[in-house]
């Protein structure tokens, strides 16, 4: 009988997350494998990623942690430390615009960007309309779905100032982004493996052993990260960990749609990333002169919870469509509605409070990098560093739980207490509790 084969670490999942994890621990020194069952590298969640790179969180640590990705993204191919046969992802720093929450800006969010030095700058609406031409500065809220007989109502008033902030933009190809991160794990060492699925997680007297792969293979090694996107509660039941948890995930359905900018618009020359909490949407420049659409996740949007995330209806819905057209159509009123339906639809990985869980668990071995609930792609290399930290110094035998790692980033020098990713931690009342964390 062949042996088994063996690792230092196995990452379960190759999306923009565990491609991340897997090259800090190669670079680390760890001889890791990432398992994905699908044929490529950020082919699951990360490939219908809106990729916003964004700085306004609601808490100190989600602030601080986006306000360090901004360097690992500015300084992308040097971080790397590889090529990529295939080029490499671009960070297209355009800047973003946040309007319709004036209250939560002032007392939530930009204390944040002082503390932690995120560059801002406060718009009257005559600038904002001096940059985006035809925007319109009309107080609609709360957000409404386009069938509410009051969706077409008058303004209830006007803006009063928006917030610009230079710190902000988009990566232009996030799977080649994750295609990168494999290249340069490879160039360390690390291995992937791709139409391969995890089926089990082998323990042996409390400790973690290897994972059980579909086709019966065993591989071994001490320990393994589940980052398996909205599969991850699947994992984490293979693993028997779930219940022990204090904050759980769950797959989120999620649309997002693409129409047409308004011809007097150049959005991909001199656009911004706009959020905006007044309508409830987000929107960006997307290449072809296209706007990319995507929900807040106001209270009146229903949410669709996956029991299976690998069974769910790819297809876009008339219903949210409209509602995400014709609310971006109040803002930009030259929108033109397009007659066909544009977008994709993917999963969220969702924890209860919106905020990731970056932790070990209850099975020695067994770490997490899940619940990234929409928003953590531009935090991916953040994270593999936390992640490979952490991993290092519990395996060291640093009790995590009772005094959590603090990990000093590597560019900003801020220091991220990795207690606030905790599975173990309260439910964080500061979360906005969607997709703006
Ligand atoms: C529509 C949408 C828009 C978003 N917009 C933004 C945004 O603008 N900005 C932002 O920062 N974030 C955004 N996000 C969130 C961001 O994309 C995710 O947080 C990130 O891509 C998650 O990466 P991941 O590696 O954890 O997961 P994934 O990319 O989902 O990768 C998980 C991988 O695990 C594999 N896997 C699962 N189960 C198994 C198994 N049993 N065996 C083997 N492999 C397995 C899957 O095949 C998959 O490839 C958005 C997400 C979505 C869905």
């Amino acid at each position: 009988m062949a042996e088994n084969e063996r690792f230092d670490a196995i990452i379960i999942g190759a999306g923009i997350i565990g491609a991340n994890v897997g090259f800090e621990l190669s670079k680390a020194g760890y001889r890791t494998l990432n398992i994905d069952k699908l044929p490529a590298a950020g082919y699951g969640s990360t490939a219908n990623t809106c990729a916003i790179i964004r700085c306004h969180y609601s808490t100190w640590a989600g602030v601080a942690m986006a306000y360090e990705s901004l360097f690992y993204w500015r300084n992308w191919g040097d971080y790397l430390e590889a090529d990529d046969e295939r080029g490499l992802a671009r960070y297209i720093e355009c800047g973003g615009v946040y309007m319709g929450n004036e209250e939560r800006y002032t007392d939530k969010v930009l204390p944040l960007f002082d503390e932690i030095g995120v560059p801002y700058e406060i718009w009257s609406t005559d600038t904002l309309q001096e940059r985006i031409p035809g925007i319109d500065i009309g107080r609609h809220s709360p957000p409404k779905r386009a069938d509410d007989e009051h969706f077409f109502d008058e303004p209830t008033g006007q803006l009063q100032s928006v917030v610009y902030s230079s710190a902000a933009g988009y990566i232009t190809d996030p799977q080649l982004a994750t295609h990168n991160l494999q290249r340069a794990a490879e160039a360390k060492g690390g291995e992937f493996r791709f139409n391969t699925a995890v089926a089990g997680i082998g323990t042996e007297g409390g400790r973690l052993t290897g994972v059980e792969l579909a086709d019966g293979t065993y591989i071994e090694a001490p320990i393994v990260v589940n980052v398996a996107g909205p599969h991850s509660f699947v994992i984490n039941q293979m693993a028997g960990v779930a219940d022990a948890m204090n904050i759980k995930t769950r797959a989120l359905r999620h649309e997002v749609h693409h129409v047409p900018q308004p011809d007097r618009l150049d959005f991909e020359k001199d656009g911004f990333m706009v959020g905006d909490d007044d309508i409830g949407t987000y929107f960006r420049p997307e290449v072809g002169g296209n706007l990319l659409i995507g929900s807040q996740d106001p209270e009146c949007d229903p949410q669709e919870w996956i029991e299976d995330p690998d069974e769910f209806d790819r297809e876009l819905t008339d219903d949210q469509w409209r509602t995400q057209v014709f609310r971006l159509a109040r803002r930009l009123p030259e929108l033109g509605i397009p007659n066909t339906k544009k977008g994709i639809v993917d999963l969220y990985d969702v924890s209860d409070d919106w905020i990731p869980i970056y932790d070990r668990t209850d099975l020695d071995g067994f770490y997490l990098a899940i619940g990234t609930s929409g928003n953590q792609f531009k935090n991916a290399s953040v994270a593999g560093y936390c992640m490979a930290e952490l991993i290092q110094r519990v395996e060291a035998g640093h009790d995590h739980d009772a005094d959590p790692v603090k990990v000093t980033q590597r560019y900003s020098g801020l220091e991220l207490d990795m207690g606030a990713y905790s599975r173990n931690r309260a439910i964080n009342r500061d979360s906005s509790f969607s997709v703006l964390g």
